[in-house]
């Protein structure tokens, strides 16, 4: 099956490489001791499965499958399963210490671990997915616990998934136990606010950020890359919030309209089309790379990682990037955007909001209590923009981009709770 071969890397960045290389420099300019350093450096634990699974036509197909938990030092670790062809040890490790920064980056109590599996959704039927989900669970049996390690949807999986992953760990402990994974439906204990959550975090650091550079949301255009969960809902957020979303994207192509898309139209479109924007007539469609380089003012890259890279970077238009995907910008476009003046709310900042969620629906399954929508938003939104204001603070402070600002907070908080813990 062709699409079962892991697809080159845009960048040819190793992910894991591009996460190390701004870790090296935040730690650098931080202080950090060589011996913290090297405690975080790696990951705690790296697990690979194989996962036997019977299709639908009877035959049995082996799918591999990961968990990598970065770091426990300030609590359970906290991550996402994603399932994608292009899913690999390097891309999940990067990722699993992305979500170590981000926890530290929002303050709450969570180390970061990432999940995933090498197969395309898409093309499974949902009976396949179930069984992947139920067989991959049962590997993780030790891995995952809510005071141990909590998964969450990532790209490919969502609430469905979610749910399955809870019935099949509550069947092996005999009891329901609802806060081993969070983005859970609502009737299972799923947090209201979660599914919009990391779009409305892209909000509202979108909007902090654009206060300290005196854009007015009401004359600003924005584009944003990806139409999933986090780009569609930060698109939906932000054009409520008066800016123009001129264009938007996914697999299939880029959609421009210069008067701004109806973005509940596209989200109508698109749950009518198989989750696809291919042929939404209400924009002028464009190449999928053409998202990135139009003459917006914001620029969301929600979709994945490496997609600005040293080849286009010096194209880039806006004057803002807010990175709702993980690793979207590689670490040799770091440079290259910030000579340009152009500012990037970091991916472990402005995508903090789904976690920051994550963390409330577990907190309510553990008092077995709900929280109303409007108790959620709230609480997310000051935490979004506290942590947008420290963050802010330290890159004035120490003269560095938002994105080594970030690192930096986040690396000292961790390396601090490690030398009051104490090691071997
Ligand atoms: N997958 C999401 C992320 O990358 C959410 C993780 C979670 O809620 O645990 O932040």
């Amino acid at each position: 099956m062709a699409y079962l071969e892991p697809a080159p890397l845009l960048d040819k960045e190793n992910p894991f490489e591009a996460m190390m290389s701004r870790f090296r420099a935040a730690s650098q300019i931080l202080g950090l001791e060589e011996e913290v350093y090297n405690v975080l450096k790696v990951p705690a634990r790296q697990v690979i499965v194989s996962l036997p699974v019977t299709m639908d036509a009877g035959n049995i197909r082996v799918f591999e499958g990961y968990r990598v938990v970065h770091s426990t030092i300030l609590g359970p670790s906290k991550g996402g399963i994603r399932f994608d062809p292009h899913v690999n040890l390097d891309e999940v490790k990067a990722l699993a210490a992305w979500m170590t920064w981000k926890c530290a980056v929002v303050d709450i109590p969570y180390g970061g671990a990432k999940g995933g599996v090498a197969c395309n959704p898409r093309e499974m039927s949902a009976g396949e997915i179930e069984r992947l989900v139920r067989a991959y669970t049962l590997s993780m049996i030790d891995i995952f616990g809510p005071d141990k390690d909590i998964p969450a949807p990532d790209m490919g999986t969502g609430p469905r998934e979610m749910a399955w992953l809870m019935d099949e760990y509550s069947r092996t402990q005999g009891m329901t136990v609802n806060a081993v994974v969070t983005g859970k439906p609502i009737v299972l204990g799923g947090s209201l606010g979660r599914t919009e959550a990391t779009g409305r975090g892209v909000m509202v650091s979108t909007l902090a950020a654009m206060e300290k550079l005196k854009i007015n949301p009401y004359k600003a255009t924005c584009a944003v890359q990806g139409f999933g969960n986090v780009g569609s809902w930060a698109a939906r957020l932000l054009s409520e919030r008066g800016l123009k979303v001129q264009a938007i994207s996914d697999i299939t192509g880029a959609y421009y309209n210069e008067n701004g898309i109806d973005i509940e139209k596209a989200v109508a479109y698109r749950d009518k089309n198989k989750g696809l924007l291919t042929g939404f007539a209400e924009a002028e469609s464009l190449g999928t790379q053409d998202i990135l380089t139009l003459p917006v003012d914001v620029l969301v890259p929600a979709a994945t990682e490496d997609v600005i890279t040293a080849n286009n970077a010096s194209e880039i238009k806006a004057k803002l990037i807010i990175e709702g995907a993980n690793g979207p910008t590689s670490s040799k476009a770091d440079n290259i955007i910030y000579e340009k003046g152009i500012s990037v709310v970091p991916d472990i900042l402005a995508n903090a909001g789904g976690v920051t969620v994550s963390y409330f629906e577990w907190v309510q399954n553990r008092l077995g209590y709900k929280w109303t929508a409007e108790r959620v938003n709230r609480r997310s939104d000051r935490i979004m923009k506290d942590a947008f204001d420290n963050v802010y603070k330290t890159a004035v402070e120490y003269k560095v981009s938002l994105r080594i600002a970030a690192y930096m907070v986040a690396i000292d908080k961790v390396a601090k709770t490690y030398k009051f813990r104490g090691g071997y």
